[in-house]
């Protein structure tokens, strides 16, 4: 009879990119179990190991309850112990360090750090708390680790953010590239179509390329293990591989697209006093480019050849031949997919415009099973972090704060003065950690995410930050993770479907769901403690007199006032929320406050490509992908018949450029910002697991999945094992000018390292291997390189 009790609704998986439709049954206010839904495009009832126990993510024995200051004799002190206070004491004390801050330093004293766990409502309040209400634009994302670089080769080559392509692409194509990413365990739902489709079309390949073995070669008919970095050799050698075997698509590149050869000065985005950066070239000009022919774009590459791309990257020719023919092959679909093996890299912006390249001289693009594919990690990568504009230099729908006409209109649509936005980019993620550590910034609060296990180099750049005696942290968080131990306030935080939102997927997706239970003792959405935040704030206590007599009419209101009544926030009743369907928040605010945080920034979108349909429809759907024009979501952009926004006979339009015309560049190799020497002999390559979703913090608390795989084990080649006198087992710590950490000699695993090289996950809070890496970053879009770095290993 309970069981007929049970009561279903939908909502997308919580954990990665993929965007799994689940089916959620609550009883008694709590989640009791899920399950794939049959009827979903993306995920066709299957859910990956992880999505299989989401209904346990919420029930850790550990789930914070009450904010927690640390305290001495009842007062707040850095060095005392966490001891819970109410919501009052806990934004009375936050409220009073950042009016502190931003009097004696100004609004660039404070800064935020979120991430695509946000949902769309939540990286949206964020980002205008932070850039209107504060005037700061410290605010960054996680995405800034995990997808900058992906960003930055969109915006360069097409004009505009986010693939073109959908998974529909994986029913058509012939063969798929993996370019750096383990998708049999980091999008596994995504791997089985792919291997469905391997598996029913006997004509269909699939190559894998990676600097060690993993999960994915099984199904890899061309197996490709590259010298780390070598990978933009081998991106430049297809394309010279086409132009000189004649494969060119010369009427779908004379139509549209250009040539140019991109600057090349370059930079490591390393601390000024290190020996590698102080080496580099100007780094401020890394993204120009300047237009070139097609005949210099031709020799360019020619140097690109099978000898030298097979010498320099370790792979043999004969597979570098097969790759190259299947990008060349005019009958043969491609599908290119990749994630952070590419975007972590310090020349991760030109490895997208590589892979683009190849397409687009193909014309191998925007059309069934023809598609390059970047992945995202997180559940709201493309949803959250990169459309609302949640990047120190964004505003919603690909517009910078540099922009001046972009920030008038963000403006308008606020309906707030002009001049509110600063112009100057925030800092970006690597930069918050540094500008903690010497004392530039000084309050910060982070939400959705464990900074202090996921960023590089914490053991020098991290924990030195948030311990600074000058700074007062803030962590909200469902769980006492790393981040939060070494934080000064830790904030309840409200999981998943104990709040409503909306998530982008890596296709494009929108989707949203209802609150479906409480969230725990005084646990309160993201989205709830930015909002209420805000009202502890009087506008005149934060903006300049200059701006307060532009706007008389908001002198004396609160921020909560200026910002979430002022503009379309507050338009829907209350009397709009299913009955069915808890909503602390709009009860709380009065308001349907997500609805109206969704049309609000959805406004930004409309007719300018980023089209979403109104919020209650995707109610009603699994989801839609933008743009929705006319009530019709878009499978394939830029491609006439698919997208609404391409012009009658154009056949392909890449409207993000003013002339419609995609960019093909000349980039060239560059060589890593650190590599193995005698003393540090090993290359260092970190990611995740299957079992595990980022850093653990949810996932390690569901007993199966912790189970299943307790701890990060260091994945070795058995002769590099054997000649340093490690057996299987055995305890080592890895070593690097940075940090180190222990764990234990695995030889035989599901990673299988080529000989000088060590894989460690880093889902593991307690072996932190982002105390080893290097916070070394692109140039261009400042995304850390957490795939290459030196390493030496001793015994324990
Ligand atoms: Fe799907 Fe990713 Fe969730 Fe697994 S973790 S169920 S692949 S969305």
């Amino acid at each position: 009879s309970k069981l007929t009790s049970l009561k279903w609704d939908k909502a997308p998986c919580r954990f990665c990119g993929t965007g799994c439709s689940i089916n959620v049954a609550t009883l008694d206010n709590k989640v009791v179990a899920t399950h794939g839904d049959i009827k979903s495009p993306v995920n066709k009832g299957l859910n990956c190991v992880k999505g299989y126990f989401l209904s346990k993510i919420m029930y850790g024995k550990d789930r914070l309850q009450t904010p927690i200051l640390r305290m001495t004799n009842g007062k707040y002190d850095k060095n005392g112990e966490f001891t819970p206070v109410s919501w009052d004491t806990a934004f009375d004390v936050m409220a009073e360090k950042y009016k502190k801050a931003m009097k004696e330093k100004g609004p660039t004293s404070v800064g935020m750090f979120g991430s695509g766990q946000w949902t769309v409502m939540e990286g949206y309040a964020a980002v205008k708390l932070m850039k209107a209400g504060f005037r700061s634009n410290n605010i960054d994302p996680n995405a800034r680790h995990c997808m900058a670089s992906a960003v930055g080769g969109f915006m360069r080559t097409f004009g505009i953010d986010e693939p073109m392509g959908c998974y529909d692409d994986f029913e058509a194509a012939d063969a798929f590239v993996l370019w750096g990413s383990n998708m049999a365990e980091m999008h596994p739902i995504l791997w089985t179509r792919i291997t469905d489709r391997r598996l029913s079309a006997p004509h269909v390949k699939v190559a894998v390329l990676s600097t060690y073995t993993h999960r994915s070669f099984d199904l890899a008919d061309v197996p490709m293990i590259f010298e780390p970095q070598t990978d933009l050799v081998l991106l430049n050698f297809i394309a010279n591989y086409i132009i000189q075997n004649d494969k060119v698509n010369w009427d779908f590149v004379n139509k549209h697209t250009n040539f140019a050869r991109g600057n090349t000065d370059i930079g490591y985005g390393l601390r000024d006093d290190h020996p590698k950066q102080k080496a580099a070239k100007n780094a401020d000009k890394a993204s120009g480019s300047t237009p070139i022919k097609f005949d210099e774009y031709a020799e360019f590459v020619s140097e690109y050849t099978l000898e030298y791309a097979s010498q320099i990257s370790g792979v043999e020719e004969s597979r570098l031949l097969k790759l190259a023919q299947m990008y060349a092959d005019p009958k043969v679909k491609v599908m290119s997919l990749w994630t952070m093996g590419m975007n972590q890299h310090t020349r991760g912006v030109w490895a997208n415009n590589l892979v683009y390249n190849i397409h687009l001289l193909t014309g191998k693009i925007s059309e069934p099973g023809n598609s390059p594919f970047s992945l995202t990690g997180q559940p709201s990568a493309c949803g959250t972090a990169r459309e609302v504009g949640t990047f120190s230099h964004r505003l919603p729908a690909d517009m910078v704060v540099a922009n001046p006409k972009h920030r008038k209109y963000a403006e308008k649509i606020w309906k707030l003065p002009e001049g509110t936005i600063p112009p100057k980019p925030g800092f970006h993620a690597v930069e918050h950690n540094r500008k903690l550590k010497d004392g530039e910034m000084n309050v910060y609060w982070v939400q959705c995410n464990n900074n202090m296990q996921a960023a590089a180099n914490i053991n020098e750049e991290g924990l030195p930050g948030y311990r600074n005696p000058e700074n007062f942290i803030v962590v909200s968080d469902a769980y006492p993770t790393v981040t939060a131990q070494a934080a000064d306030l830790v904030l309840p935080t409200a999981m998943w479907v104990e709040k409503e939102g909306a998530y982008g997927n890596a296709e494009r997706r929108t989707q949203t769901w209802h609150q479906l239970v409480s969230a725990p003792g005084e646990s309160k959405s993201d989205l709830w403690q930015l909002m209420e935040f805000s009202k502890r704030f009087k506008i005149d206590e934060v903006w300049p007199k200059e701006l307060l007599d532009q706007s008389p009419e908001h002198k004396n209101k609160t921020l909560y006032q200026v910002l979430f009544e002022n503009g379309q926030v507050n338009q829907y009743g209350i009397e709009e929320i299913s009955k069915d369907h808890l909503n602390d928040d709009a009860n709380h605010f009065g308001n349907y406050v997500q609805k109206g945080l969704f049309e609000e920034y959805a406004t930004f979108g409309r007719e300018h490509g980023h089209d979403l349909a109104p919020y209650e429809r995707y109610h009603q759907e699994r989801g839609l992908r933008w743009p929705v024009v006319d009530g019709k979501e878009t499978q394939w952009r830029f491609k006439e018949g698919s997208d609404p926004y391409v012009t009658a006979g154009a056949g392909w339009e890449f409207y993000g450029k003013p002339d419609g015309r995609a960019v093909i560049f000349a980039l060239p190799y560059e060589p890593p910002a650190e590599e193995p020497d005698d003393e540090y002999d090993m290359w260092l390559s970190t990611g995740r697991v299957l079992e595990h979703w980022h850093s653990g913090s949810m996932t390690q608390r569901v007993p199966e999945l912790y189970q299943a795989v307790p701890d990060a084990l260091i994945y070795m080649h058995p002769d590099d094992a054997r000649k340093k006198g490690f057996r299987r087992g055995d305890e080592v710590k890895v070593i690097s000018r940075r940090g180190e950490m222990k764990s234990r000699v695995e030889t035989r695993g599901r990673n299988k390292p080529p000989k000088g090289l060590i894989f460690v996950p880093w889902f593991d809070a307690s072996r932190l291997i982002n105390k080893v890496t290097l916070d070394a970053t692109d140039p261009i879009s400042k995304q850390t390189d957490f795939k290459k770095c030196a390493v030496k290993l001793e015994k324990v």
